[in-house]
């Protein structure tokens, strides 16, 4: 490693990111191009000598960026958006350069003190229990940066079989059952059958309900199991869910659990970060009611890919389930007692100095700067609700949560597009769908209207589905939005409609 050329090279790649950021509104959102299409432009095989940094960002240039879905796009509002940041990015870049594998404590002191000390500041903004922070009174608690949401459930899920297991005995896992709802993130699914969980739960949620797992569905699931012989160990409660951002009622559901011992995660991948300001802080009352609690700095938090925060109250449970010891690791530190080590408390050993990138962001921007950034997309997504209700065409499917927008054109629109249309005689089978109320087409038409809308490359829009009903989402999150991106959007999206409705 040549540190002149490291230097040279680096500035090369800061100003070649510094013109993507200011050029990156001109490119298609979403990537434009046909699957396979980047095997015609790369040799067969890897090069034997050494090329010049040059002609490698020449082919970036020329044959990556088009493949790239451009999600730090000011006009990015798929999924939930990943808002990068220049200390975000200076973070990480820090974290690369020292190269660091903190698995234990002796690898690198500061990585894991930096993680204990920066997740007991962000557990602090978010006001999370002292229970969750290492310096909390019994030291039981702490918080630990991994890489995604879906590790979080995974490392807390078989540290609740495990603990389950220990007192019946690990032949009686097949009986074991963890619970979700219709609006719980796959991963979890994926979490509970990697932990080989076959007994999960859905609970179904209902509109009446804003779609949230209400303690009573809850609870007479559970006695209805227990009574089938199966024995529930684990909650996967979710603030701010994946298609609609809603918001499970962690108290009441926390206060079920309980009384069955079952470990209560908290999944707020998306608007844990929301919670540091006040005005959201109620939507996790009752965390000091779980065991766990988890939210991505990677989406909506100014930090870059990827940076998944767990605390938990009890690190002992993860680490009687996901200690190693191996002698080529053994120390004096360890040995103590008086150290974390982080491999403990995870799946993997080898570990990024994640810490870096957090405490960057929470140094350069502070808690309240962080609470402005988030409060402005809020306002963004009020602009947008706010638009969307002046056409009489749409229709907000649920009421927004946090920068979550869900609307769609609505089926009184369509049946009456056909109608004057004259398609809607009764007869033709589409119109007889509509007449019975049948979803089919309004789903295909706002189908349409999403593909149609994110096909002109202005603008990226996922969907999600709640009760069979496709609804397009604006998920307002990324670091270079700003309000006027947000009404182009709007106008985008209307003369869409527009020529969509006309042409039904
Ligand atoms: N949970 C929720 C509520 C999410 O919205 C997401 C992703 O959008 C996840 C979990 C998955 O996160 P990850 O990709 O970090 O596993």
């Amino acid at each position: 490693l040549d540190p002149e050329e490291f230097r040279k090279q680096g500035h090369m790649i800061i100003d070649f990111l510094a013109d993507y950021y200011t050029n990156v509104s001109n490119f298609p959102v979403r990537s434009q191009v046909e699957p396979d299409y980047l095997r015609k432009h790369l040799p067969d095989s890897a090069p034997l000598f050494p090329e010049p940094i040059e002609s490698i960002l020449e082919d970036v240039q020329e044959h990556i960026i088009p493949g790239i879905t451009h999600w730090m796009s000011p006009n990015y509002y798929a999924y939930f958006p990943s808002s990068g940041s220049v200390a975000g990015f200076i973070g990480e870049m820090l974290s690369a350069g020292l190269n660091v594998v903190g698995f234990n404590w002796i690898s690198s002191p500061a990585a894991t003190e930096l993680e204990t000390i920066v997740m007991d500041w962000l557990g602090e903004a978010l006001k999370l229990p002292q229970q969750f922070l290492y310096k909390g009174s019994n030291k039981n608690g702490g918080g630990v940066l991994l890489g995604t949401t879906c590790e979080a459930v995974l490392c807390t899920l078989v540290a609740a079989r495990d603990k389950k297991l220990s007192q019946i005995g690990r032949d009686n896992i097949g009986k074991l059952l963890v619970y979700g709802s219709d609006q719980t993130h796959s991963s979890f699914g994926k979490a509970a059958q990697i932990a080989g969980i076959q007994n999960i739960r859905a609970i179904k949620t209902k509109r009446s309900n804003s779609f949230t797992l209400t303690a009573n569905s809850l609870l007479s699931t559970i006695r209805s199991d227990i009574k089938n012989g199966l024995i529930p160990i684990y909650l996967c409660a979710t603030v701010g869910t994946t298609a609609i951002a809603s918001i499970d009622p962690i108290m009441e559901l926390c206060d079920v659990a309980k009384e069955y011992g079952i470990w209560v995660h908290v999944d707020a991948a998306y608007a844990g970060s929301a919670c540091i300001c006040p005005e959201f802080r109620s939507c996790i009352d009752g965390v000091e009611g779980a065991n766990s609690f988890s939210f991505n700095a990677h989406k909506w938090f100014l930090t870059n890919l990827a940076c998944c925060c767990l605390w938990v109250k009890d690190h002992n449970a993860l680490t009687k389930s996901l200690a190693t010891n191996p002698e080529f690791l053994r120390n004096k530190a360890s040995e103590s007692k008086q150290v974390i080590d982080y491999k403990d408390w995870q799946i993997t050993l080898s570990r990024k100095f994640n810490s870096l990138k957090l405490w960057l962001v929470l140094r350069s921007y502070g808690v309240e700067n962080l609470r402005s950034f988030l409060r402005n997309h809020v306002n963004m997504a009020k602009t947008f609700e706010g638009l969307v209700k002046l056409d009489k065409r749409f229709e907000i499917f649920v009421p927004r949560k946090f920068s979550l927008v869900c609307f769609r054109v609505s089926p009184s629109t369509i049946i009456a597009t056909r109608s004057n249309n004259n398609h809607n005689n009764g007869h033709d089978y589409y119109g007889k769908l509509v007449n019975d109320g049948d979803d089919y087409l309004v789903n295909e038409l706002n189908k349409k209207l999403l593909e149609s809308i994110n096909k002109s490359g202005k603008v990226y829009m996922t969907h999600g589905e709640v009760e069979g009903a496709f609804v397009i989402r604006c998920a307002i999150g990324a670091t270079l939005t700003e309000e006027h991106h947000v009404i182009m959007a709007w106008k985008l999206i209307q003369e869409h409609a527009d020529s969509l409705l006309a042409s039904y």
